[in-house]
């Protein structure tokens, strides 16, 4: 490169950009020889977005009711966005942890009112969920100064792939070629009343915490019944044990709140106290957090014992920043509730036989299926331009851009309305 060609001034045809254009066919190639296989061949390769668009390499457009799992929730190339994070990035764009930024700062706060956290409450800023339930687990182990081995978790729950939040993860596929991962957590059965309370009834003064999401999401859109939460902060109050919420996916106006614990019917007026969010956070750009309720555990992790290069980076933080500020200014958490309202409805009047049911808060909205053909079904969406995904053999998940209209959102309402009724079985 030669030297001043970084500069701003530089005209664009000297950016350092990754070189070529070429087909969808001829990037997947390339991609199979230089991008290791975790996630299998890619169903496309996108080179553009806009509001709830993407376009592939071939030109191909799709609506995209992923949203990058939940994650672009102002769409693609939001202007309030982009500038904020240019701005940012053109300003100050990374400090160690050595040093403090104005965004970083900010953000922790709004997240503390957001959250509705009492006084003497704390966040610490990771870079993804993941992260952000490493966190959790750390803090939990501190809990009593570590004279509390237990730590309880949901059957169905996913709360990351590194090896402390895998080892709060459920599916055996996932864990099992890692194990040993660090132990002591016990998987109840999912919304499980009685299970929770036998689960405390013996050697409940050993639990650090139960951690669990209001919603889980990668199960496919499973909201905890009525009053779980309620005993579970019921329970782990009596015994002194904390409760964590992953938000990771319902959380950031997902669910038509900031967190789904806010909704009555999800949350029972619970007071968590450890609350982790990531995903929309950011809109796009990669952010996440723990958020601590109160002195006693916001003090759990003291000086040293945990830490991050780029948690809390001020670009980050720009980014979660704007993403809160246009969620607030432009009224989108009551679009949510209300256009996740209709959709659901929507879709259920289609009344299409393999359509079982249609569930789901806000914009995080699964479309059960008959029949064990929703990774076909979402392969036939995506040929028809529309991006969902098939998060079990019988579920459909979509989390749209919260700035998604009616209209927009009407040619899935349509397919579903097409599918056929009676689909040819699935082969394994
Ligand atoms: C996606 C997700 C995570 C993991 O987040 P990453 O950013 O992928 O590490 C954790 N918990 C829940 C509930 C999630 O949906």
């Amino acid at each position: 490169m030669t030297p001043g060609r970084h500069r701003a001034d530089a005209p664009d045809d000297a950016l350092p950009l990754p070189a070529g254009a070429g087909s969808v066919a001829e990037w997947t190639d390339r991609y199979t020889h230089a991008v290791m296989d975790t996630f299998g061949p890619p169903q496309r390769v996108l080179v553009r977005g806009e509001g709830p668009y993407v376009w592939d390499a071939d030109g191909r457009r799709y609506l995209d009711l992923l949203g990058g799992i939940a994650v672009n929730s102002l769409g693609h190339a939001h202007p309030t966005l982009t500038a904020a994070v240019s701005a940012q990035l053109g300003t100050l764009g990374h400090v160690s942890n050595f040093f403090a930024s104005p965004t970083q700062i900010a953000l922790a706060e709004r997240l503390l009112a957001l959250a509705g956290a009492p006084g003497g409450s704390r966040v610490f800023l990771t870079n993804s969920g993941t992260e952000a339930n490493e966190a959790a687990f750390k803090l939990l182990r501190r809990h009593s100064d570590g004279a509390r081995p237990r730590v309880l978790a949901l059957e169905g729950g996913f709360h990351g792939r590194s090896m402390g939040a895998l080892a709060l993860t459920h599916k055996p596929a996932y864990r099992a070629p890692f194990e040993p991962l660090p132990g002591g957590v016990e998987f109840l059965p999912f919304g499980d009343t009685e299970a929770l309370e036998a689960a405390f009834a013996e050697g409940g003064d050993q639990v650090a915490g139960l951690v669990v999401e209001p919603l889980q999401g990668e199960a496919g859109v499973r909201a905890l019944p009525p009053g779980y939460l309620a005993r579970a902060r019921e329970l782990t109050r009596a015994h002194g044990a904390l409760l964590v919420l992953d938000e990771v996916q319902s959380g950031m106006g997902r669910t038509g709140r900031w967190f789904a614990y806010q909704h009555p019917h999800l949350g029972g007026g619970v007071v968590p106290d450890v609350v982790t969010v990531a995903k929309g956070l950011g809109g796009g750009f990669p952010v996440g957090g723990l958020i601590a309720f109160g002195p006693d555990v916001a003090s759990l992790l003291s000086r040293g014992q945990h830490g991050t290069t780029f948690g809390g980076n001020p670009v980050a933080a720009a980014a979660a920043l704007a993403t809160i500020g246009v969620i607030e200014r432009d009224g989108l958490l009551a679009h949510v509730t209300a256009l996740g309202e209709r959709l659901r409805a929507r879709l259920a009047a289609t009344g299409n036989p393999l359509v079982r049911e249609v569930r789901g808060e806000g914009l995080l909205i699964a479309v059960e299926l008959a029949a064990p053909v929703a990774v076909r079904v979402a392969a036939d969406a995506l040929d028809a331009g529309i991006v969902v995904n098939p998060c079990t053999p019988t579920t459909l998940r979509i989390a749209p851009p919260y700035v998604l209209t009616d209209e927009q959102a009407q040619p899935f309402v349509d397919f579903v309305a097409a599918l056929p009724p009676e689909p040819v079985e699935e082969t394994p």
